[in-house]
């Protein structure tokens, strides 16, 4: 953890003494802004995206929060959302056309891939692939546009390789996408890489305390500004200056919590991988020879969302594992602290055969004792 992402999260950008010196940084709980003369109002209209006239476009709580996470990303400007799809379908409305095309890499977030679909009905293909780069380069076609990541990504943790797939895309003129929510910006720069444009939904890690939707993507100037008048403005899924300051104040512990749900998701990690009753384990830390290589060279650490394949795993037994569990409650989302269990397995058996654990900040002894429980729930 770097000692200038503790600075951004805390004090940068806040340094002055405006606002009679408050520590917090005021909500500016208003919709619209007022000006001194028509001249002013005309010029600030004229400009929108850098001033303040109205809350759907740029508010100062939100901007101070837009500052941090660009810094966060080492990106040059960031938008913010009222969620991560708000900000995944703005900066697809933006980026793509009739005709246009879309390679997938990894396992995509669901709602993402529903999106897609729905834009097919506007001329807009897609096609999911593998992180394989060799995969990645059979699926590009003529009329590909953007290659949309998910590294890792927040079902398997699959990653792949940032720089090689930023550096192909970059020769035939398509923009990267990288959906960053599971490694937040404190674990992975997208943009140190060569990705385009990273995305995130602050209802995850940022907000921290499951209490905040909000989304937000961050990248180059120019790429955001597009983004600014074509998608934020128009499809109107604009942060409220509430939620912001939800976030803002997220941020301050944020590197302390990640460091918590690093050091619990490696202790759960380590225990799953030497318990006989299951059968795959998805984390990171779990990677072998190359994909190893990559997580050393890309992560500089290690959130606490894994997933893992019991062994036989029915949607009986995976329902009685998950049922026994007391301290970890049902139910989606992620990154707050409180540790969640969840499968995608139906009661048909369709879905996938996994258990999603979210791994909270909670006392690493009840977590793993919680865990057991559920593995005497399905017996030996
Ligand atoms: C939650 C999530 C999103 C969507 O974010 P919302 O804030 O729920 O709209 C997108 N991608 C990933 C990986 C997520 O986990």
């Amino acid at each position: 953890m770097n000692s200038h992402d503790s600075e951004i999260c805390t004090h940068a950008f806040e340094d002055g003494l405006e606002h009679h010196g408050a520590i917090a940084p005021p909500l500016y709980q208003t919709s619209l802004f007022r000006f001194a003369d028509l001249e002013s109002f005309s010029h600030a209209q004229l400009r929108e995206r850098e001033h303040f006239v109205y809350s759907r476009g740029l508010n100062p709580t939100v901007k101070l929060l837009e500052d941090k996470l660009a810094a966060l990303e080492r990106g040059e400007a960031c938008k913010a959302f009222a969620s991560g799809m708000g900000a995944i379908a703005a900066t697809l409305f933006s980026l793509l056309r009739q005709g246009d095309h879309v390679v997938r890499v990894n396992q995509t977030y669901g709602p993402t891939v529903e999106l897609l679909d729905q834009m097919t009905h506007y001329g807009i293909a897609h096609d999911g692939t593998s992180g394989r780069l060799e995969n990645v380069i059979q699926t590009l076609r003529p009329d590909t546009r953007v290659i949309y990541i998910e590294s890792p990504s927040s079902m398997r943790m699959e990653v792949t390789d940032l720089a090689a797939i930023a550096g192909l895309a970059r020769e035939r003129g398509i923009i990267t996408v990288i959906d960053n929510t599971w490694a937040t910006p404190l674990f992975q720069k997208p943009l140190t890489h060569g990705i385009d444009l990273s995305i995130h939904s602050l209802s995850k890690y940022l907000g921290g305390h499951s209490d905040v939707v909000g989304g937000a993507v961050i990248g180059e100037r120019s790429l955001i500004d597009r983004l600014f008048a074509c998608g934020h403005q128009l499809l109107g899924a604009a942060l409220s200056p509430h939620s912001a300051s939800l976030v803002l104040r997220g941020l301050r512990t944020l590197p302390l919590r990640m460091r918590q749900h690093q050091a619990n998701g490696l202790a759960v990690a380590d225990y799953l991988a030497n318990h006989p009753l299951v059968e795959e384990l998805h984390h990171p830390s779990q990677l072998r020879g190359a994909e190893a290589d990559l997580v050393q060279r890309q992560l500089h650490g290690q959130s606490g969302l894994l997933s893992f394949r019991l062994s036989c795993p029915t949607y009986a037994r995976t329902a009685r594992f998950i049922d026994a569990l007391r301290l970890f409650k049902i139910g989606v989302s992620w990154g707050g602290y409180e540790s969640l269990a969840i499968s995608p397995l139906r009661p048909d058996g369709s879905g996938q055969a996994l258990i999603r654990l979210a791994i909270g900040l909670e006392d690493i002894e009840a977590i793993l004792a919680d865990l057991k429980r559920g593995f005497t729930a399905i017996g030996p």
